[in-house]
């Protein structure tokens, strides 16, 4: 079992996203962050990377985290174009003025990598769709840069092949979601050393809730075990991450959820297998983390 959850977002609760943010609107929420801190103890979990979130919730949680035995890991906020997608986690930049003054402010408020969106997210009602327009190639470059400039690395949000590929190209440390790729964004991804982490049962935890039409879920949790079979075949460095306070996303329970997930969807015999490769993507992210 891996001790590490690589995506999570404390701020959020995996009931209701409303609620759950108007809790923490005023200032962070303390006894909601120690509850979850307290699931990802019991759960065995030692390590938790956050994903951003606009209220301080992952830096509170990041200096109470060692009474629960475990290091945590804070973008303080995520950073999204002004427009696009990513609001809900952080902030965002309208030009590249803009940008670097939200870089120069994670790292000023201790933030430990740059957490970047450059897409939407995928869409559960409309079958291969990613909501809202991706960064272009050449701000996805540059703006890694700039982080790398500054000693931080990059967990980067993407959804849609050729975003994976820009992203990969980019030399972006981390992966996150990476749903609808293709066998050349993911040979891209191998071929740069660069992170995966699929979120997959933010998909397979939904598929029999109802929320969303069940044939489209489907159909989507159909090109993540594709796309996870070719990425673990093509030798990408896999690590583990629920994507926790996702709607149906516990924290604690979801990343055991999507370590069994994964171990389903490539089988039996590759078992021994993804134990290793997930540890092996593990180590990576504690050490760029
Ligand atoms: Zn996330």
């Amino acid at each position: 079992m891996v001790a590490a959850e690589c995506h999570a977002h404390i701020f959020m609760d995996g009931v209701n996203y409303k609620k759950a943010a108007a809790a923490h609107k005023n200032s962070p929420r303390e006894d909601l962050i120690r509850e979850h801190l307290a699931a990802y103890q019991k759960a065995g979990i030692s390590y938790v990377r956050d994903g951003g979130d606009p209220y301080g919730a992952g830096v509170l949680a990041r200096r109470i985290a060692p009474e629960y035995g475990i290091t945590y890991r804070t973008p303080v906020f995520a950073i999204h174009r002004e427009g696009r997608y990513g609001k809900i986690v952080g902030r965002a930049f309208s030009d590249w003025k803009e940008y670097c003054r939200l870089v120069r402010e994670v790292h000023r408020a201790g933030g430990d990598f740059l957490k970047i969106m450059t897409t939407g997210i995928l869409d559960f009602a409309e079958k291969g769709r990613v909501t809202s327009e991706a960064l272009t190639r050449e701000e996805v470059s540059a703006m890694t840069a700039k982080a790398h400039d500054v000693g931080l690395s990059v967990m980067a949000h993407v959804n849609g092949a050729q975003a994976v590929i820009d992203a990969a190209e980019a030399g972006v440390d981390s992966i996150e979601h990476g749903n609808f790729q293709n066998a050349e964004s993911i040979c891209c991804m191998a071929e740069h050393g660069t992170i995966w982490v699929p979120t997959i049962v933010t998909v397979s935890n939904l598929l029999e809730e109802g929320r969303y039409p069940a044939e489209t879920l489907a159909w989507i949790f159909e090109t993540q075990k594709t796309g996870l079979r070719l990425g673990f075949e093509k030798g990408v460095v896999l690590a583990a991450g629920s994507d926790a306070g996702a709607y149906g996303v516990l924290h604690g329970k979801g990343i055991r959820e999507e370590e069994c997930v994964m171990r389903k969807i490539l089988g039996k015999e590759k078992e021994q297998e993804l134990k290793e490769r997930l540890a092996a993507g593990e180590k990576k992210i504690r050490d760029k983390f």
